[in-house]
């Protein structure tokens, strides 16, 4: 079977410190759960319960502002505090602090199935939306949105699976994918039907070509179209610029017609069902714990709302202190600023390393060794665009030569140690 791949650029990304993706632990029911109602893109969810009042396992907490999406307890228990503290950039975070007491409806009870085949388009997104179904990586868009822009565009598209891993760090999506396969499934069935989609097509990493062949025949036995492609497993493959460059390929090579594309990954399908066929909202999710300065990483289930230092401590704790604690991938990794900070919906990684990674000094020298300019996938020349921003040409530079989209490969590779796509990013936006 032929492997796609984008046509230049980027590594292959390995890391001894990241856990393996083939089983998982379930944590620790946090005695204290951390909700935030600012955790998406869009306005902050209003609060719909205020301190004092008690809550149930899965119950709305927070209803969804302009583009947001709908909040809901993880845990029962009781709201004992609305705490606040600064994010990335101006955004301020604030959150739900619930002590956990009482019992759980849904934990350890008999999951009950909810008919499907009645629904229409137009209830499937509404069940998805109140849920608060968002995509469970980036920015975290709420789902019903996007499957919504699908539907207005009219005319053939596709449902890509998105089960690529580029990165050692997508650990948790890949353990997903092999626990939870005929739920992914089900959840891209459902997402299919909701926004007008025809066709599915499994793009999955060249080295898990069995687990591609399990999706295929799930889909099939459900009698969809539904296809496979293999994709080479070269960081960044799994961004959305270069997954596209590869399926655009594909459809050329083959003969098939994709259309519009609508991308999600498994974690995000998965949720979609449970929001569909049980009604219940997001309550934990798979994470990848790991990193230089943890004794022992591991994939974890984790309730939403657990802080990340319990995680750390349910790893054996740290071997030394470490220098560096992010959320994400090591390559566009968030920094987290304090260990009580919430495990949310889009965490598929958190790390703690021992060393900062190395960065000159803005203004150090570049060494004109080109590596930087081999890795671009997009064709770049991050040495030559550095220069030019450094020197106040930003705005000429990002006109001239597209958008940058701060995968961090030109980074990763230099010498020097040079803010490449640090800088470049800061100029363009990331887009993956
Ligand atoms: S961060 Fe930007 S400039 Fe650097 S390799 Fe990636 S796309 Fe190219
Ligand atoms: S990799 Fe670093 S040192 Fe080498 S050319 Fe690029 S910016 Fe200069």
């Amino acid at each position: 079977m032929k492997v796609y791949t984008f046509p230049r650029g980027g590594i292959s990304f390995e890391d001894p410190t990241a856990p393996a993706g083939n089983s998982a632990e379930i944590a620790f029911l946090p005695g204290l759960s951390v909700i935030p109602l600012t955790q998406y893109p869009g306005g902050r969810a209003v609060p719909t319960v205020g301190v004092g009042d008690r809550v149930r396992e899965g119950m709305l907490i927070g209803r969804a502002g302009r583009g947001s999406a709908n909040v809901h307890a993880t845990v029962p228990g009781k709201v004992i505090r609305l705490v606040s503290w600064a994010g990335a950039g101006a955004l301020v975070n604030e959150a739900l602090v619930i002590r956990m007491e009482g019992s759980f409806e849904l934990l350890g009870k008999r999951e009950i199935r909810y008919p499907l085949k009645d629904l229409s388009p137009f209830e499937l997104r509404r069940l998805i939306s109140d849920y608060g179904i968002v995509e469970m990586e980036g920015e975290g868009k709420p789902v019903a949105e996007l499957l919504l822009n699908q539907l207005k565009l009219k005319g053939d598209s596709t449902l890509v699976v998105r089960c690529v891993f580029d990165d050692p760090w997508l650990a948790a999506d890949m353990t997903l994918c092999r626990k939870r396969l005929g739920d992914v499934v089900e959840g891209a069935l459902i997402a299919a039907r909701a926004g007008g989609i025809k066709r599915l097509l499994f793009a999955v990493s060249r080295g898990e070509k069995e687990l591609g062949a399990e999706l295929l025949a799930e889909a099939e036995r459900a009698d969809f179209p539904a296809s496979l492609v293999l994709v080479g497993g070269r960081y960044p493959q799994r961004n959305r610029r270069e997954l596209e460059l590869v399926l655009r390929n594909y459809e050329k090579r083959e003969g098939v017609f994709l259309g519009s594309l609508l991308i999600l990954g498994p974690a995000t399908l998965a949720a979609i069902r449970d929001a569909v066929a049980l009604r219940r909202p997001i309550l934990d999710r798979y994470v990848a714990v790991g990193g230089s300065a943890v004794k022992n990483p591991q994939v974890m289930r984790v309730r939403l709302g657990t802080r990340i230092g319990e995680l750390f401590a349910e790893c054996g704790g740290f071997v030394d202190r470490p220098a560096r604690i992010a959320t994400g991938s090591p390559f566009l990794g968030r920094p987290v600023a304090d260990l009580d900070e919430p495990v949310t919906k889009t965490s598929y990684a958190v790390f703690a390393m021992l060393e900062r990674p190395a960065v000159s000094a803005p203004g150090g020298a570049c060494i004109s060794c080109g590596e930087c300019r081999a890795v671009c996938p997009v064709g770049f020349d991050p040495e030559e665009l550095y220069k030019q921003v450094r020197g106040g040409e930003g705005l000429f530079a990002a006109g001239e030569s597209g958008i940058c989209h701060g995968c961090g490969c030109c980074e990763l590779v230099c010498p020097s140690h040079l803010p490449l796509s640090e800088t470049l990013t800061g100029l363009s936006g990331r887009v993956n």
